[in-house]
């Protein structure tokens, strides 16, 4: 497997995702800002990315692939070429053409969509992408928290009306609630917040409470009440202003996703219009959806850690098991049969069959890289037999592979 796990952290490493994640050998920092994912991350992202895609695809969100160098006209449709100069990498080729290189994809779904909706029949839409997006981020800093080049999925959707749009932004709040569920979240709020470059109007983050959040949220302990700190009007400690009843609560969290209902704002500078049931045109309400698909990623290191490394939640783990293999003589054998019976129940086995590698070094590794079951074949356990312990877990107990299989399994 490429590539080794350190022994150190980096030494400007901070949270723990970047300590871990380094150590591990999830990622590698090419520069500030700017990462590899490695076979391992790879491995973890694609998990995140097939359980987002269920759900995207549950509310009818079709799966396409959008650019990521575009023509500074399309910037200029809607002002953002001036407006977020600070946050666009741009650039020109040799022949002088300006472009810049993808921090959103509004106006390219617009560019796009403006080709093929003519009619009300041609609406409601909702199309999603996984790509990276460039930012210039000024600090780019907290392990891959905060990326200059980072991953997102990004829906966008087109309606007839507003009704519709915000009936659709429930059903997407909705989704996204349970992508941060399944993803192993149990402490993801969503947020009231500002718009940003985006929208005037409030948008909905879901944050993550972690102490290494760069984001300050307020929030009712009793109440699904919460706001992000630039629009919350009040402190700690009051009395909720939605409930009445509940006390309000501070807390540090990390943004992972963000949704923003943009109404007509982007079909207006566009000229993104449709004809309606008795033939006059309308301008379509579009909405937008986006969640940091390497930021989560780090976000779960964040939450789920201990001194000796990760623990992945089972859902986005790299592998299944980590299967160790103690060299005792002659049982070379019985690491083989358990690697591919696991693998033969569908387990992803990552088997450590180092040599003149110590057991001690190879059980770090396992606390370090963080898959949730550890399993043992040693001289100890003996013929078709494993020592099983999970990475969240103290004890170990020693079973059949074939009752492991079953334990595992359910
Ligand atoms: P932030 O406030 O953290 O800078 P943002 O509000 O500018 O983020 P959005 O435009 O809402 O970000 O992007 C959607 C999602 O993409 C965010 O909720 C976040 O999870 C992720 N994201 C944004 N910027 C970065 C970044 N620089 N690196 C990694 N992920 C990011
Ligand atoms: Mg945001």
């Amino acid at each position: 497997m490429f590539p080794k796990t350190l022994r150190e952290a980096p030494k400007s490493a901070i949270t723990a995702n970047h300590k871990f994640l380094v150590r591990a050998g999830f990622v590698d920092q090419l520069m500030a800002g700017s990462w590899t994912l490695l076979p391992m991350g790879w491995r973890v992202v694609g998990k995140i990315n097939q359980i987002i895609r269920e759900e995207m695809n549950n509310i009818g969100g079709q799966e396409m692939l959008m650019p990521l160098l575009h023509p500074k006209e399309i910037w200029n449709q809607t002002g953002r070429w001036e407006a977020a100069d600070e946050v666009m990498y741009k650039l020109k080729d040799t022949r002088g053409k300006e472009y810049a290189l993808s921090f959103t994809h509004e106006e390219i779904v617009m560019d796009l969509v403006k080709k093929f909706v003519h009619s009300y029949k041609d609406l409601p839409l909702a199309v999603y992408h996984f790509s990276t997006k460039f930012r210039n981020e000024p600090r780019a800093r907290s392990g891959i928290l905060r990326g200059r080049e980072f991953m997102m999925k990004d829906l966008y959707s087109a309606h007839t009306d507003e009704k519709d749009l915000m009936d659709y932004y429930e059903i997407t709040k909705k989704a996204y609630v349970k992508i941060f569920k399944r993803l192993g979240f149990t402490n993801c709020k969503v947020v009231e917040a500002s718009g940003g470059v985006f929208t005037d109007k409030h948008t909905h983050e879901f944050q993550v409470l972690a102490d290494t959040g760069e984001d300050t949220i307020f929030y009712c302990n009793s109440c699904d009440f919460a706001q992000n700190h630039e629009i919350f009007e009040g402190k700690a400690g009051v009395t909720c202003p939605d409930c009445k009843k509940g006390k309000i609560l501070e807390s540090r969290a990390i943004e992972v996703g963000n949704i923003f209902p943009l109404k007509d704002k982007f079909s207006k500078a566009f000229g993104l219009t449709y004809k309606d049931k008795k033939g006059e045109d309308k301008f379509a309400q579009m909405g937008c959806y986006g969640i940091g698909i390497s930021r989560l990623m780090g976000a779960i290191v964040e939450v789920y850690n201990d001194d000796k490394g990760i623990i992945w939640p089972k859902t986005v783990s790299p592998f299944n098991v980590h299967l160790v293999h103690i060299e005792d003589p002659g049982t070379e054998p019985w690491a083989k049969d358990t690697y591919e019976k696991l693998t033969k129940a569908g387990i992803e086995v990552l088997w450590d069959n180092r040599e003149d590698v110590t057991a001690g070094e190879k059980f770090a590794d396992c606390d370090l890289i963080g898959i949730p079951a550890r399993l043992v074949v040693s001289g100890k356990t003996g013929k078709g037999k494993v020592e099983l312990k999970m990475r969240s877990e103290k004890q170990t107990r020693v079973g059949s592979v074939d009752n492991v299989i079953k334990s595992l399994s359910v």
